[in-house]
């Protein structure tokens, strides 16, 4: 087993396991206050909800696809998986034991992609060339997809372009996340759209074979091609047997107390998805989460009272799920509205640029 990183001068040493919304945003908030060290199964962060867009429109893929070494430039990544924690030390998949001052876990989901960018930027190609040619089916068997699900929406209008669209979900409603009237105008924006959608249906997909479905009513759909929005399950697995296996919850959450460090632990702080913070598991709520953490971190690496420390203050039900490039359904506190104008808030950018710049990057850049 190879020892990594002895005491970095007086500089405390902070270890990020998981560089997505929020760990990413946290290593590169803390970056030139400890030292930083990030590790992520994969070399790059991905702003999830412009995956799908970033299937269809390359330089999306480009923008939304980011090396952690272009905003984590005064730290270290870890291209590993985290297997097993100590109150001391974490242990990678590739042996690696990295010693931790303060540690922050920020695993939110567990899902196979591709290591390097460059993969990744190719999967994107394939995709759209796979959306350019066939017909969809989308299926959504669970609530815990609704994030997968909602993105699906926004490239619609190209598939409907491609021949035909179906959507099955196994709830009575779609967008079961937010309020029924969310649900209702968005499902009348797919019939608009002439998408057919099977509600309280489900697929079973080891079942399918050349191009066959077959639901759980016990019709057969056929499609060329489908698309399983069904969710990734909390990335919470490798805790199971360590040193916090306590501080989970019964959905594998881990519990934190309102300055999102884990149950009692001083040195040791969770954010985004894998939180059981009380609120729905959105990234502007994850960033949020990242910001309140690198505040206390910085507070306790320089021995500061923990009365100056932030207090995480859960938020109501808030979202815009974009129906295409151009509308988007919206529910804000006392309404929820469709069509142009909230589209124009998320669905031309997707706040790709908005999250770029957080990250000190160029909004618009597209490189190589
Ligand atoms: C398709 C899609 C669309 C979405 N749309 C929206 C939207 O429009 N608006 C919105 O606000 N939210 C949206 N969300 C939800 C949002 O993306 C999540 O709430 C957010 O990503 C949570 O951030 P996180 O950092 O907690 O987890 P994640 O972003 O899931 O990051 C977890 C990171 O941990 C890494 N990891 C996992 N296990 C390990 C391990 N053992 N060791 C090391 N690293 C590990 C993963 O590789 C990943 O990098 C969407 C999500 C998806 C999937």
């Amino acid at each position: 087993m190879e020892r990594q990183q002895e005491w970095e001068g007086d500089r405390r040493r902070v270890v990020v396991v998981g560089g997505g919304v929020a760990g990413s945003l946290v290593a590169k908030s803390l970056q030139f206050h400890g030292d930083v060290t990030l590790i992520d199964p994969k070399e790059y962060f991905e702003i999830p909800w412009a995956s799908l867009r970033a299937m269809v429109e390359p330089s999306f893929a480009q923008r939304s696809v980011i090396h952690h070494r272009d905003y984590l430039t005064n730290g270290r990544v870890i291209t590993s998986s985290a297997i097993s924690v100590t109150d001391t030390e974490v242990l990678t998949s590739e042996g690696r034991l990295v010693a931790y001052d303060y540690l922050v876990i920020a695993t939110g989901h567990a899902y196979p992609v591709p290591k390097t960018r460059l993969e990744r930027l190719k999967q994107c190609q394939a995709g759209k060339l796979a959306i350019e040619l066939m017909t969809y089916i989308m299926i959504d068997l669970n609530e815990n997809a609704v994030p997968a699900a909602l993105n699906l929406l926004e490239k619609l209008p190209l598939i409907i372009l491609a021949r035909r669209s179906l959507l099955v979900h196994n709830g009575f409603r779609l967008l079961e996340f937010i309020g029924p009237k969310a649900s209702y105008k968005a499902l009348d924006w797919l019939k608009s759209k002439h998408v057919e959608v099977k509600l309280e249906q489900s697929v079973n997909l080891n079942s399918a074979s050349e191009g066959k479905y077959l639901t759980s009513s016990g019709e057969t759909i056929r499609a060329d091609c489908h698309f399983l929005c069904t969710g990734n399950p909390i990335g919470s697995a490798w805790l199971k047997e360590t040193v916090l296996k306590h501080c989970l919850d019964d959905f594998g959450r881990l519990k934190v107390d309102e300055k999102l460090r884990v149950n009692s632990r001083k040195n040791i702080f969770a954010i985004g998805d894998i939180t059981d913070v009380k609120e729905i598991k959105q990234g502007y709520l994850a960033q949020k989460h990242a910001l309140v953490a690198a505040k206390n971190l910085k507070i306790a690496m320089t021995g500061g009272k923990e009365s100056k420390m932030a207090n995480y203050e859960p938020s109501s039900v808030k979202a815009i799920v974009s129906l295409g490039r151009r509308e988007a359904v919206a529910q804000i506190p006392l309404t929820t509205t469709i069509g142009i104008v909230p589209g124009l808030i998320k669905s031309k950018d997707l706040f790709v640029g908005k999250t770029r710049k957080q990250m000190g990057l160029d909004p618009r850049i597209v490189d190589a």
